[in-house]
Parts: C-alpha cells; sequence; structure tokens
C-alpha cells in the first residue's frame, strides 16, 4: 500500500501503525476525496461572485460562459494569477517579517537578536547601492531595512522594487520592464491582483495572466529580501554535515520538532534548547533536547544548525505517530491543520506561535521578536512537560536515517570554487559547463503532492539527470526529498553522477576540504531560497554576458501543491528558465491560457512551462532543453 504513498522507508514503517490506531493521514483523507472534481481540476469553476458557482462545460455541450459571461479563459486565468497573488503574499510576507525584526534590532529594541553575519549585511548593503564607508553595523542594518521595506511602499510605478534591480541580469530588467510586469511595490501588485481578478474586471486571459507574472515577479522580490536579510541575521549558511528522516528522532531526548517556515522564533529555540539540557535530563531524558526540523523551518535550521530533518511537508503527521514527538512547534505556512488532532492522540503537545496561523485544538503561545528567548523557553518547557507524559510504549521511531551534508549558499558554492581558482571563482563552473563536463544546471524545488508517490519523482529525475552530467541544486521540500533520500552524500555521487560531473564534484570537495566528493545535490535551503539559485545563475549570466534564458539552466518541481509553488515556478519562467510540473496544473480547461503559459511565455521571457508527470520522461524533455541551450551557446 504504502509503496503506492511514497518511495520513503519511514512511511512504509508508520502506516499500517496509523490504520492499527485508527488514526487518518494526508493519504487516508486524498482516497476519501476520490474522484476529486474534474472542473476544478480543470481550472473551470468560479465562486468569484454569488451569482456563482458558474462552471464551464468542459465537452462543450452545457454552459460556455459564466452567469457574468467569463468564459473558460477568463476562469482559468483568474484562479491561477490569484494562486500567483497568494504566494507572492505568502513569501512576501515572510520576507516583511524579517525586514521588520532587523529593523528592530538595528534600533536596539529585540535583545534575542543581532546581526551574525556582518560581512554579509555590508555586502547586501552594496547590492543595494547602499554606501558603507565609515558607517556602524547597526546604522547599516537600519538602512538596509529602510530600503528593503521601500518595496512595500513604494508608489513610483516607474522605479522597480529595489531587490528586483539589484539582482537580475540588465537585459533581464530591460527584457520584464518592456513587457511592463516589473512590480514596483509587493503589496500593491497582489492588491493589483486581486482588484482586476473580481467580478466585472480584466477579462483578457493574456493580460490576466501578464498580471499575475508581475505578482510571481512580487514573489521573488519577497523571497530574495527574506533569504539575505536571514542570512544577515542568523548567518549564511556553511556546508554541515547532519541527519535526516525520522530515524533522527530520539528515544531518550526531549524531541521538539519546528514546523512551517520563518526561522525568527526557531533560531531562538536552538540558542535557548542549548542551555536547557539540564532542565530536560531532569525530567528524564538522558539525551537531553533533540531539535529536528520539519518542511522549510526545518531547511532553515539545518543550513545554519545543522539541525536534523525529521519530515518533508506530506510526511510531517507521521512524525506524530512515533509516538516519540514532546512537541511539534509550527509558525506559517505548509502546517498541515490535522497535527492538532493527531497530537492529541498521544502525549504531543502541539503549538502554534504566530497569531495569524492558529490551530483549533493547539497551544497557542504568542510569539514577539521582543520577548523571543522567554517565548521559546516556554516552548521547551511544555515540550519537558510533554516528554514526563510520554509512554514508552508507544514510541516507534523507524530506523531510517540518512547523513545529508547541507548548507550551500550561493556563498558557500563560491567559497568552495575559490579553493580551485581563488582569483576568478566561476571559472571553474563555467569551464566545465564549457567543456561539457557539466552539462547543465538543475534547480530542484517545490512541495510533495498526494498526487504523486511522495519523493519519488525528485529522486528519479535526479538520477537521471546525474547520471547524464547535470549539476544539482535543490531547496524547499525538494531538499528533503533528496536528504531523506541519500542523494546528499558522497556515497550518492559516487554511485549515480556520470564520470565527468563525478570528477568536476570531487575536485571541489576535495578542494573545499570536504575529504571527498561535494554531495549529489546541493542543499541550497528553503522555499524562499531559490533566490539563492537565482544569485548563481546571475552571476554566471554577467560574466558571460548574457541572459538568464541563454544558459543551460533548469527548474523542476516534479511534486508541486502550494500557491507559493505557482508563484516561485511562474517567476522562474519569467527569468527565463525553462521549469517542469510533474503535477498537472489547474489550468487545462483553456487552451488559451495552457498556450500561454507552455508557449507564448517563451517567446516573452525565453522560460516556459513543461508538464509531464511521468518523472523518467520529464527528465528526457529537462535533458533536451539543456542540450538545445548549450546548441544554442555553441557549447
Ligand atoms: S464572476 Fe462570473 S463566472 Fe464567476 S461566479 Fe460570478 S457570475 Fe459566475
Ligand atoms: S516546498 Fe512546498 S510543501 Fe514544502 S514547505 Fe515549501 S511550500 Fe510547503
Amino acid at each position: 500500500m504504502s509503496l503506492h504513498q511514497s518511495i520513503d522507508p519511514s512511511i512504509e514503517e508508520l502506516l499500517p501503525l496509523a490504520k492499527k490506531e485508527g488514526i487518518a493521514t494526508v493519504w487516508d483523507r486524498h482516497q476519501a476525496m476520490q474522484p476529486q472534481c474534474g472542473f476544478g481540476q480543470l481550472g473551470i469553476c468560479c465562486r468569484i461572485c454569488w451569482k456563482g458557482p458558474c462552471r464551464i462545460d468542459p465537452f462543450g455541450e452545457g454552459p460556455q460562459r459564466g452567469i457574468c459571461g467569463a468564459d473558460a479563459d477568463t476562469i482559468v486565468a483568474r484562479n491561477v494569477s490569484r494562486m500567483m497573488a497568494a504566494g507572492a503574499a505568502a513569501h512576501s510576507e515572510h520576507g516583511r517579517h524579517i525586514a521588520l525584526a532587523l529593523q528592530q534590532v538595528a534600533e536596539g529594541n529585540y535583545p534575542s537578536y543581532r546581526v551574525k553575519d556582518e560581512a554579509k549585511l555590508k555586502g547586501i548593503a552594496r547590492t543595494l547601492g547602499l554606501d558603507c564607508e565609515g558607517k556602524e553595523i547597526l546604522d547599516i542594518a537600519a538602512e538596509v531595512a529602510r530600503r528593503t521595506l521601500e518595496d512595500f511602499q513604494s508608489q513610483d510605478h516607474g522605479k522597480p522594487c529595489n531587490w528586483i534591480s539589484a539582482t537580475l541580469t540588465e537585459k533581464r530588467l530591460e527584457k520584464l520592464a518592456a513587457l511592463h510586469v516589473l512590480p514596483h511595490n509587493i503589496d500593491a501588485v497582489v492588491a493589483q491582483i486581486m482588484a482586476r481578478t473580481t467580478v466585472g474586471c480584466d477579462a483578457d486571459a493574456t493580460n490576466v495572466i501578464l498580471g499575475g507574472v508581475k505578482g510571481a515577479l512580487a514573489d521573488y522580490a519577497g523571497m530574495v529580501l527574506a533569504t539575505e536579510l536571514s542570512d544577515a541575521l542568523f548567518g549564511t549558511p556553511q556546508p554541515v554535515v547532519t541527519s535526516s528522516n525520522l530515524g533522527v528522532l530520539e528515544e531518550d531526548a526531549v524531541n521538539i520538532a519546528v514546523n512551517g517556515h520563518n526561522p525568527l522564533l526557531s533560531e531562538v529555540i536552538c540558542d535557548v534548547a542549548a542551555q536547557m539540557g539540564a532542565e530536560a535530563k531532569a525530567a528524564g531524558a538522558k539525551e537531553g533536547i533533540n531539535i529536528v526540523g520539519i518542511c522549510c523551518t526545518g531547511n532553515e535550521v539545518m543550513l545554519r544548525h545543522g539541525v536534523p530533518l525529521a519530515a518533508n511537508y506530506l510526511s510531517q503527521e507521521l512524525a506524530l505517530l512515533t509516538g516519540a514527538v514532546d512537541a511539534m512547534v509550527a509558525d506559517v505556512q505548509c502546517i498541515m491543520p490535522s497535527l492538532a488532532e493527531i497530537s492529541a492522540c498521544f502525549h504531543t503537545q502541539m503549538i502554534t506561535t504566530m497569531d495569524e496561523n492558529k490551530i483549533s485544538g493547539a497551544t497557542h503561545v504568542p510569539f514577539r521578536e521582543a520577548t523571543a528567548t522567554e517565548n521559546a523557553r516556554q516552548v521547551i518547557e511544555l515540550a519537558i512537560e510533554a516528554f514526563r507524559r510520554r509512554n514508552p510504549k508507544r514510541v516507534s521511531i523507524p530506523r531510517v536515517k540518512q547523513t545529508a551534508v547541507a548548507g550551500f549558499s550561493a556563498e558557500a558554492l563560491v567559497g568552495a570554487l575559490s579553493k580551485l581558482d581563488p582569483e576568478d571563482p566561476l571559472k571553474p563552473l563555467i569551464d566545465s559547463i564549457a567543456g561539457g563536463a557539466i552539462q547543465g544546471i538543475a534547480l530542484f524545488a517545490g512541495c510533495n503532492s498526494t498526487q504523486a508517490v511522495q519523493d519519488s519523482n525528485f529522486v528519479t529525475i535526479a538520477k537521471k539527470l546525474a547520471r547524464n552530467n547535470v549539476l544539482l541544486l535543490a531547496t524547499g521540500c525538494g531538499a528533503g526529498a533528496m536528504a531523506k533520500n541519500g542523494l546528499m552524500t558522497r556515497e550518492a555521487t559516487e554511485s549515480y553522477a556520470g564520470e565527468p560531473l563525478r570528477a568536476v564534484l570531487t575536485a571541489v570537495g576535495e578542494a573545499a576540504g570536504l575529504g571527498g566528493p561535494l554531495p549529489l545535490v546541493l542543499h541550497m535551503g528553503s522555499c524562499v531560497d531559490n533566490s539563492r539559485a537565482v544569485g548563481v545563475a546571475v552571476a554566471i549570466a554577467n560574466k558571460l554576458g548574457v541572459d538568464l534564458d541563454s544558459l543551460p539552466l533548469v527548474a523542476s518541481a516534479p511534486e508541486a501543491m502550494s500557491e507559493k509553488a505557482v508563484a516561485i515556478g511562474t517567476w522562474s519562467v519569467a527569468l527565463g528558465i525553462p521549469t517542469h510540473l510533474g503535477i498537472v496544473p489547474q489550468v487545462t480547461g483553456s487552451r488559451a491560457v495552457t498556450d500561454i503559459l507552455t508557449e507564448k511565455t517563451r517567446g516573452l521571457f525565453g522560460g516556459y512551462f513543461m508538464v509531464e508527470t511521468n518523472p523518467d520522461l520529464a527528465a528526457d524533455r529537462l535533458l533536451g532543453v539543456i542540450q538545445e541551450r548549450r546548441r544554442a551557446l555553441g557549447i
């Protein structure tokens, strides 16, 4: 049964337990939802006003227009555009949260935080065109925060967001400006999409989609600023050896799972936990406190602290079924509401922390940056208290654990390359691409979905691309899939990389002092950290004097599900990157919208969506695109 649901062996162990205990999981609910509504799958139902809901007959026999007169093209375009806006809102709200924290740190108001990476902050200031000369670090922080917050406030439609102007190639900026899709203000663009897609507004599918693209680029702005400012506050990731999968839970420790996306609280939990080991031991936990990660909060602390990653999105409930999680601490995004109900079947303390993300049945510890240390202590105390109630007879931790080498920020990657060529760190990478030892670069991103066998698409495509000498980067739950399934190890490089790629990864890894090859897949971080891959691509493009749509660079979200993934995929396309989806997007009820996203965008941006649900064929298509790009470059 589980083979059909996931390739993760820990799931195979725990699903029978769930069945025995009568606990429904995400896969049971998926099953109960069958058959899913065909109108929704095609994107042709509209609930934008109360004359509706309206639905278009996909066979052409029934209604072809909603009550107001909107046709399938308009309805599908509006629906998908609103998804882009929602994704942009989620990421940029995360980014705003970090920017506001930086502003308060600069004013000396948040004692739990400091600028941990001053060099990074100065680099950011220079990127944003600020002069750091002779200034104190907190003054620079204040200026960076101010310049960042302008991206949420500017009313000058002619001036793109600072974080976009500062981080893309000149040619890309010109192209996006010519198409009128450069956002000037993240919030305004999200609001504009909601306004233009309401009843009786924009009804031209192409125009609606271009509005959505602008929102997706606002999403990019929110992501890049979230990533960069988080690095300044919490440290820029460097390679770290850690582990992954549910076997990272420990029988003799107070296990605290941090789940969600925003690192503001989880960072402090890591710091405070290091001081509270004695309290955990006094409660009977011989090994003290064990912090583990889930989803992208997990990725954040994995990269910066080497905290092991227990689960990615789809298996978060299974962590509770081990009976060994004492507290599940949720911040924002991708938290399954079912966690509270399942926690109640065990001793687990389910804790929500953000006022805008509560779950009924959970204990809410209101997080405030000003009192972050006290909040973290309160969370850990609740976990220790729960540990005392833990029933050892119900503990069932799968012995599934993989080593994972993570922490490949752009800086870490360039740092490793600089050991080969200190004067010109990108040269070895570019030479390897030009010479063919590296055929191209693929970024794996996005979520897990019950519409696919968990982790399977990621692993299948990655292995085939690696065999064909493609350098692999990963973020978000895609990175979780690679880590859990052992692809972030040097052994994976030795087993799966083509000979020329293996030689490059070995040369870089050994020069960087890792004592062997780089891992097969480089973990770049959480979903907001997709911007790190853009940073690497922009540096290569600038060095070659070309735009991003010339590079042998592809992206794949083979198990995408969230609105955030829709936004990310769309900005990836807008930046000129061919982007694969392994789940059929909810747009196929409109031939026009499908054509815009898979064909017309190619002419406009150079990037386009490719949909292929078979991972083996998807890998072939991605390899084909890489070869096409190489031929166009004459390499
Ligand atoms: S906006 Fe038009 S298509 Fe949508 S629900 Fe209202 S009447 Fe129906
Ligand atoms: S990759 Fe997708 S599922 Fe995973 S945490 Fe990010 S948005 Fe959520």
